[in-house]
């Protein structure tokens, strides 16, 4: 008589989601598929904001600068 205690399969095998930066199994955030623990995660998404105002600066400062033909003309000639 064979007798199966709930076998308790595809319980394990579950990996635990580790940061992809730093190892640490405290992982609280996923960015594009990829694991990061808190420290890690917070680092990205600054340094990722921090990239965007750059563009943005050149993008719109940078231009601006490069229309006006001499922003120090004093009108001496
Ligand atoms: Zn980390």
């Amino acid at each position: 008589m064979a007798r199966y205690k709930s076998a308790r399969v595809g319980e394990r095998g579950e990996p635990k989601p580790r940061c992809c930066v730093c190892g640490s199994e405290d992982v609280c955030a996923k960015i594009e598929g990829k694991f990061y623990c808190y420290k890690c995660g917070s680092r990205i998404i600054v340094e990722h904001s921090r990239r965007i105002v750059e563009e943005l600066v050149a993008k719109y400062l940078g231009e601006k600068l490069l229309t006006q033909d001499d922003p120090f003309n004093w009108g001496g000639g």
